[in-house]
């Protein structure tokens, strides 16, 4: 008898194991949304009208013997799933994969790609005539928003805020923060580091409404659009009975070695929900889900299990397709013009089409 397995939630992580596990398991994969969201190209699909459809990508073809079902885990325990529809399922082994959520457009807050689509076609109307343009955050998706605006828009002002010292974390290298802020220079884009906002922006955020702001130093900032480009928040609040145990006040949840949550044997964790001490990635997730397949493989037929480790830190940034710096462990440094080919031209578009079994005009 093969395992039966349901995965909750379908991005990056839940696709990669679903896919994994199909053709050893019963595989119910759990997705609210109706389809797959490639999150590493919302960015570009917001100045790029060519890109907007292009990042939703439908499920048909992800699995040949599982299914998807379309609906949402409302509460998880270490019996079973239950549904938003009222449907419980009662698997032998259950992954959770249901991510993060973010501030638009970084990440959909409609909950479809026909809602999606249109809230991407109306900011990008809102956002075209912005003169001024101002972004909180000068993580990744600050700096990366900041990169697609100003290729999309070279004659735009824009200025990023934040009130850390300098752009990223701590944990990337000094030449890949150093040759970040070259290129934004060289751009034009503002970077107020080491400040914060006195108070809020007074209008919404995504939405055309000119506004001042007081700068920390009390100088006066004015804009005629604002981005969040701060704010993940693990999505972990259906956890229950004695799964709830495994999460933290941050909403991340604990996993072993074996990306197994405590005391568990049959529940797994993985991607941006994990506490792992790593940083949030697609690819990360991905890792995950290969050790996951494997050990509920092995569950199932008596082998062994492995462990994941966090590989050294890593990112590919693309500021425009033809911008951006990336440091690995393997590859190394890359200026822009290395980015661009590695990920900024395409943002790997065709690795998850494929992934979802969409090759040629499927
Ligand atoms: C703008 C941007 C660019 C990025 N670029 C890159 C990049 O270039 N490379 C990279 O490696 N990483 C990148 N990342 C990070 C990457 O997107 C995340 O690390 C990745 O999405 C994590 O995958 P996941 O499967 O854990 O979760 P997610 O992709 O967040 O997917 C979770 C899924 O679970 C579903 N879900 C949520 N709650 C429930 C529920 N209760 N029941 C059922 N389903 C549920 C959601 O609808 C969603 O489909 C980027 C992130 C952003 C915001």
């Amino acid at each position: 008898m093969e395992p039966s397995v349901t995965v909750v939630g379908g991005g990056y992580g839940g696709v990669a194991v679903a896919k994994a596990l199909d053709p050893v398991a019963d595989v119910v994969l759990v997705e609210p949304r109706d389809t797959f969201v490639h999150t590493v190209a919302t960015l570009r699909a917001l100045v790029d009208p060519q890109w907007t459809d292009q990042i939703f990508l439908p499920y048909r073809r992800l699995l040949t013997r599982g299914r998807v079902v379309r609906d949402t885990a409302t509460s998880v325990d270490e019996t079973g799933v239950t549904l938003a529809s009222g449907a419980r399922l009662t698997p032998d082994f259950v992954v959770l994969a249901t991510g993060s959520g973010y501030p638009f457009p970084a990440k959909m807050d409609a909950p479809d790609s026909s809602g999606a689509t249109a809230r991407i076609r109306e900011t990008h109307a809102a956002l075209a005539p912005a003169e001024r343009v101002l972004l909180l955050g000068a993580g990744p998706v600050g700096l990366e928003l900041a990169g697609e605006i100003r290729a999309a828009w070279p004659e735009k002002s824009i200025t990023i805020v934040d009130p850390a010292p300098d752009i990223l974390s701590g944990q990337f290298s000094g030449e890949l923060r150093a040759e970040l802020r070259r290129q934004l220079d060289e751009f034009g884009i503002q970077l107020l580091l080491g400040t914060s906002l006195r108070e809020q922006p007074p209008v919404e955020f995504a939405v055309a409404k000119t506004f001042t702001v007081l700068a920390g130093d009390g100088s006066e900032l004015t804009a005629d659009i604002w981005f969040r480009c701060y704010g993940v928040v693990p999505a972990t609040g259906y956890l229950s009975g004695a799964l709830a145990a495994a999460r933290r006040p941050d909403g991340h949840v604990e996993v072993t070695g074996q990306l197994r949550l405590p005391g568990q044997h049959n529940v797994f964790a993985i991607g941006d929900l994990t506490a792992l001490p790593e940083a949030k990635m697609a690819r990360a997730a991905a890792q995950h889900a290969a050790v996951v397949a494997a050990n509920i493989t092995a569950l199932a037929n008596g082998g062994e299990l492995i462990s994941y480790t966090p590989p050294p830190p890593g990112i590919s940034l693309p500021l425009g397709p033809a911008g951006g710096a990336s440091y690995s462990e393997d590859r190394g440094f890359l200026g822009p013009e290395g980015t661009a080919e590695a990920k900024g031209r395409h943002l790997r578009l065709d690795a998850y089409r494929e992934l979802l079994g969409l090759t040629g005009n499927s």
